[in-house]
């Protein structure tokens, strides 16, 4: 287990964020939250694929007007995220959201900004203080935004970094003015390495929770290398206590994701099936990659973390499946199914997919049943002659 980094906790509802509680998997709605059944309908889908917390953004009255009925709603606690109108935080508030995402510094009185505060304090709630890399530079003091540009064109990391940490200084003062310490911080930019120094900055300035995520991260297939690359950086390093990987795409990528993340770094234990499968080569004798997207629809049904192998061949596939509770190994035509190292059957490539799926919902019914126990079996299997038949087939050890 990664040990981590050890911070004051806040509640969000239900929900508890950081000291030893698990990293809390977060994301945001896409629809317009003042059309209640859409959000609502997208909160209960982020939720039921393993979404904690779901975060909607209130920039009219009218999407705050729609909370209540949300807030009534939903499976899971709700963040409002509020940017320059510090009546939507208030009207939030009041309306029984769990936490608050709020940007002093495009608010533009302090006076507004002590009472968000207040009204959080009143009833119990957090708020989330971040900066993004697109809004840290000066704005209204022209020689000062001048400079701190001037400063960036010489060192644009070190200067960034700088000035974020800065700015949540600024910013924890106005919280510590108002003797209020339930706050999550983050710290966003767009680059992968810039958004691990600037959260390894911020973890070493402040003992508060983190909520750790890109900017712009953009669509899944590029997204998601970026997001992966640097939050479970982070997460490697015990730092975060709440993730959100965003992308430009439906937010459910986002929550499957970072669940796979958390589980891929031991942050989590899984509850749903693991799905191995070899990345194929020369030796494939089948249409494997349809056969594992197939396997992978399928399994969704199952939900124990049973570990499945789709192998493309006995030649390498046998110490690539191990620990595997069920696998099969294809050949010319035809495959081998193993359940926890025992040759239960040899099926025609048309049979594949309900065959996998039909043992291993059978072996998930017996584990639930107590009978046998997961991961005890390892795949343990002696390849044949691993050299080609003249024909350039490769021989199954059919029993
Ligand atoms: S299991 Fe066989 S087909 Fe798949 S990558 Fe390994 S050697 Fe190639």
């Amino acid at each position: 287990m990664i040990p981590r980094r050890s911070v004051q906790q806040v509640k969000v509802g239900g929900v508890t964020i950081g000291g030893d509680a698990p990293v809390v998997i977060q994301s945001m709605t896409s629809t317009y939250t003042r059309d209640v059944d859409a959000t609502v309908r997208q909160i209960r889908t982020l939720a039921e694929a393993g979404c904690e917390i779901v975060r909607v953004a209130v920039p009219e009255k009218s999407d705050t007007e729609a909370l209540p009925s949300i807030l009534e709603q939903s499976p899971v606690p709700i963040i409002a995220d509020v940017h320059f109108h510090f009546e939507r935080a208030l009207e939030a508030v009041e309306a029984g959201v769990h936490k608050i995402r709020l940007n002093p510094g495009n608010i533009q009185d302090r006076k507004q900004v002590d009472r968000v505060i207040g009204a959080c304090r009143e009833r119990g709630i957090p708020i989330r203080v971040g900066v993004n890399e697109g809004g840290v530079v000066e704005r209204r003091d022209k020689d000062l935004r001048a400079d701190q540009q001037n400063r960036l064109t010489d060192d644009y990391r070190g200067e960034m970094i700088r000035l974020m940490v800065k700015l949540l200084e600024e910013y924890m003062r106005i919280f510590d003015e108002n003797d209020f310490h339930d706050v999550v911080l983050s710290a966003k930019c767009v680059d992968a390495t810039m958004v691990i120094d600037a959260y390894r900055a911020v973890s070493e300035r402040f003992d508060l929770p983190l909520h750790l995520g890109l900017t712009h991260a953009g669509p899944p297939e590029t997204g998601r290398i970026r997001s992966i690359a640097a939050l479970g950086s982070l997460l490697a390093m015990g730092i975060g206590d709440t993730i959100r990987i965003s992308y430009a795409a439906d937010p459910v990528y986002e929550v499957e994701d970072a669940k796979e993340l958390l589980c891929s770094l031991g942050l989590r234990n899984r509850v749903e099936p693991e799905l191995i499968a070899c990345p194929t080569c020369g030796r494939i004798e089948i249409d494997l990659i349809k056969l594992v997207a197939d396997v992978r629809e399928k399994l969704s049904t199952i939900k124990i973390p049973v570990k499945v192998a789709v192998m493309g061949c006995v030649v390498n596939g046998p110490g690539e499946a191990e620990g595997a509770d069920v696998a099969i190994f294809a050949g010319k035509g035809k495959g081998i199914i193993y359940v926890q190292g025992e040759q239960t059957r040899t099926v025609s490539e048309a049979d594949m997919l309900d065959a996998l799926y039909e043992e291993t919902a059978a072996f998930a019914k017996r584990v639930e049943a107590g009978e046998v126990q997961l991961h005890r079996g390892a795949v343990n299997i002696v390849p044949p002659d691993p050299l080609p038949r003249k024909d350039g087939s490769i021989p199954l050890p059919v029993r």
